[in-house]
């Protein structure tokens, strides 16, 4: 039995989630702080250094027992010494969040990319358990990725795979990327993607349960079409069909490369669940080896917010032979 307690660190840019997690990758407990954005985010490692003493107090977390924490960061990261290269969302810029952290809490730390380490904690306890070969995609705001390979995370020669909502040219004539692209398959297959496309659908031709929606709010969420969709409604499910073409387009051709065994979908746009995944497969199998259509897993992830810590808990334990 796997006596040792982790810590998982996810920093975002509203709270920081934490949690006290075993060897085994069962969360002890776990809790949140409000991130303190300012001084460009010095105040942060203090912040944590200090939450985990008071909750290990709290909580009767024997310090013998921690052996490291693990810390998910948004932006671009050094792994190999530990450093933000940058981070826009907290303020941070070459920011040596490693050597800080050790200092503060006296443990080992290690840190990851958010995105990667979610992929990790799917890979670890959640949709993608046992999987060695695993990729996760989140359909949030943006389109977040993260690709494991014989249980290792993908990071690249600069730190940058996983980017997969920056596949490009997915859609002919596309809509401006925030990456300074067109057509990428962050503006079709995101919430705020298929917002768009049916909002583009509905000025176009108005007619059912969208409509109603669109004249209440002048508006429409990825929420909206996905229900209407849900509800056979011709437009939503036409949008909702697209934006899955381009999606199983751009995982098909990933997973004819990578081979992974399962791909995770996670964010907000997954809550739509098995009808979308239904979706998403038939779209994903036009565009596959057949063998690699046949034996990819597509699952909707299961961990929800608590991947980022899991998956932090999974990099601490990883690095320190636990
Ligand atoms: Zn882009």
């Amino acid at each position: 039995m796997d006596k040792h307690v982790y810590v998982g660190v996810d920093v975002g840019g509203t709270t920081v989630k934490l949690a006290f997690i075993q060897g085994t990758g069962e969360i002890l407990n776990k809790w949140e702080i409000p991130t303190d954005l300012s001084n460009k985010g010095n105040n942060i490692l203090k912040q944590i250094a200090d939450t985990i003493a008071e909750k290990m107090n709290e909580y009767g977390v024997p310090s013998d027992s921690l052996k490291a924490v693990g810390v998910g960061a948004p932006g671009f990261i050094d792994v190999t010494n530990g450093s933000i290269i940058e981070a826009v969302n907290i303020g941070w810029r070459d920011f040596p969040l490693k050597e800080v952290l050790e200092k503060e809490t006296n443990l080992p730390v290690f840190i990851d990319n958010d995105a990667n380490l979610a992929a990790a904690g799917e890979m670890w306890k959640g949709a993608g358990e046992g999987a060695k070969n695993l990729l996760a995609v989140t359909l949030g705001t943006g389109v977040g990725g993260g690709i494991l390979a014989g249980g290792e995370i993908i990071h690249g020669e600069s730190g940058m795979a996983g980017e997969i909502g920056h596949i490009t040219s997915v859609a002919s004539g596309g809509a401006p990327c925030n990456c300074g692209k067109t057509g990428c398959l962050e503006t079709v297959a995101s919430a705020t993607g298929i917002a768009r496309l049916g909002i583009e659908a509905i000025k176009e031709k108005r007619y059912g349960l969208l409509q109603d929606t669109f004249e209440k709010k002048e508006t429409l969420t990825a929420k909206d079409i996905l229900d209407a969709a849900k509800k056979e409604d011709p437009l939503a499910n036409q949008v909702v069909k697209q934006a899955m073409s381009y999606l199983g387009f751009a995982l098909a051709n990933l997973a004819n490369a990578l081979n992974p065994q399962t791909i995770v979908i996670g964010g907000g746009v997954s809550k739509a669940g098995i009808f979308l995944v239904d979706l998403l497969e038939t779209e994903f199998k036009k565009y596959t080896i057949p063998k690699i259509g046949e034996d990819t897993k597509i699952r909707i992830a299961t961990l929800g917010n608590d991947a980022g810590v899991i998956g932090a808990a999974w990099l601490a334990k990883q690095n320190t032979n636990g």
